[in-house]
């Protein structure tokens, strides 16, 4: 059943885009192997690790996937394909209008390009989307998607739909190096960047399936998003900055900068960086106020400190007291959610006068999970101490924790699994190979 805009489902017809379940089959598994043993590397236990970043996979069939290429990307794939280069500016143009403005996925659509022309471009470049392996829809409207790249790698992303606006939780990663001990995500053992065509196509993916094509500046249903979900985005710079750039075109997805936000853990040496090449809203994920507490549940901070942290806040190109930058703040039982915590965090964000405010997350539970979410007395007695101090610090309501969608639940159901478990699902398969 798949959910529609008016909130009732139709069974047995997926939007446009959104493919079936893919059956575990042979080939799938085969293929699987292959990409386990050849591309992605393990988490070492070291506590900067940043992933080997990779060349996009090869398609099977030898087509080039325009998703993620910039304008000039497709004026040249056109040039190499063989057209002439006035032409190729031409087509560019209208493929990108085509594509992100319109979303369309097939040739044939694109009224304004000879009808000859339609199977050359077919037979050379594909319009894709990720593949959907399951679509799920919280009871509180929240929708979570497991989609899976051509190499089988597996990744998420959230849509939660709020009265005046709708906040897509995009994934630059397949996993994250950065094992934060509150977070599942951090517990993945396989790492992999995201590649632009893979950050776009999901935003592309939430489209089709909002059924918000052509792209209007009016009436959206998806109006944010927040680079919030799988990975450590600074990790993964290029292609994220790559992917964004395309998201914010006027003349495609036209998604304003002031409506998307970054979150980073506190890559410290890319945060100016981000705010120089992308300009979007800046979220730090500073989750404790002394050394000892960020050490353990953000492991990062042994690299970079808070000080050093708060100071590259400091000097975010962009922020100010019309764009605030938000401070996460995970609250843990007993861990980081005293009194006195709450007085130091003032403390600090005045110390290096920053513009900010500040996001309370109750924590999200996952099976395994060494932390507990503090009370509600606590929350709300947090909240009040740094409200006092002058900074707004509104507790945000979980949402979609029923699908394991809430923030840091991301985790792939492949990746639940035990080693054990899957070890024994090889075996058996291959018993069924032969
Ligand atoms: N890697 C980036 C962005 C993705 S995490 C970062 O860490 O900022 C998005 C947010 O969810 C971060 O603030 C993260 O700390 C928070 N988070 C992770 N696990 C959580 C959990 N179990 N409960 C609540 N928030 C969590
Ligand atoms: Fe990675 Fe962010 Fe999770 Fe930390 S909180 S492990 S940086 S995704």
């Amino acid at each position: 059943m798949w959910p529609s805009r008016d909130g009732t489902t139709h069974p047995g017809t997926a939007p446009r885009g959104i493919t079936p379940l893919e059956k575990p089959g042979i080939f799938a598994y085969m293929r699987r192997m292959q990409t386990v043993s050849a591309a992605p590397m393990p988490i070492p236990g070291h506590i900067d690790p940043v992933p080997v970043p990779r060349a996009p996979a090869a398609r099977e069939d030898g087509r080039t996937d325009l998703i993620g290429l910039s304008r000039d990307g497709i004026r040249e794939a056109l040039a190499a394909a063989g057209l002439e280069p006035k032409q190729a500016k031409l087509r560019a143009k209208q493929l990108w209008h085509w594509i992100y403005n319109r979303g369309a996925t097939d040739f044939s659509a694109m009224t304004d390009i000879a009808k000859a022309q339609h199977p050359w471009l077919a037979e050379r470049f594909v319009i894709g989307r990720p593949d959907v392996v399951e679509a799920q829809v919280s009871n509180d409207g929240t929708r979570k998607w497991l989609l899976r790249s051509p190499d089988g790698q597996d990744y998420e992303m959230v849509f939660i739909p709020d009265a005046d606006r709708g906040t897509l939780c995009v994934s630059s990663q397949v996993g994250c190096t950065l094992n934060c001990r509150f977070c599942h995500t951090g517990t993945m053992r396989l790492v992999r960047n995201l590649t632009a065509g893979e950050i776009v196509g999901q935003v592309m993916l939430a489209r089709d399936s909002l059924g918000e094509w052509p792209s209007q500046p009016e009436g959206r249903l998806l109006t944010n998003i927040v680079m919030m979900g799988m990975g450590e985005p600074l990790y993964n710079f290029d292609e994220v900055k790559a992917g964004l750039q395309i998201v914010m075109d006027g003349d495609g997805l036209a998604l304003s900068k002031r409506r998307i936000t970054l979150s980073t853990s506190g890559v410290v040496p890319i945060m100016a960086r981000a705010g120089e090449e992308i300009g979007v809203n800046l979220a730090v994920s500073l989750h404790a106020v002394t050394k000892e507490v960020r050490d353990e549940i953000v492991p990062l901070n042994k690299k970079y400190g808070i000080e050093e942290l708060l100071q590259a806040c400091a000097d975010y190109p962009g922020a100010n007291n019309a764009r605030r930058i938000t401070f996460e703040y995970v609250m843990l039982k007993d861990k980081n959610d005293s009194d006195a915590d709450a007085h130091e965090l003032v403390r600090l964000l005045r110390k290096y006068k920053l513009p900010a405010k500040v996001n309370l997350i109750p924590f999200n539970p996952w099976p395994g999970a060494p932390y507990e979410c503090s009370t509600p007395e606590r929350i709300r007695s947090f909240s009040n101490i740094v409200f006092e101090g002058g900074i707004s610090a509104p507790v945000r309501t979980p949402r979609g924790r029923d699908i394991d969608a809430a923030c840091g639940q991301l985790k792939t159901a492949s990746e639940k699994k035990s080693r054990a478990q899957l070890d024994r699902e090889a075996e058996e398969k291959f018993a069924a190979l032969g």
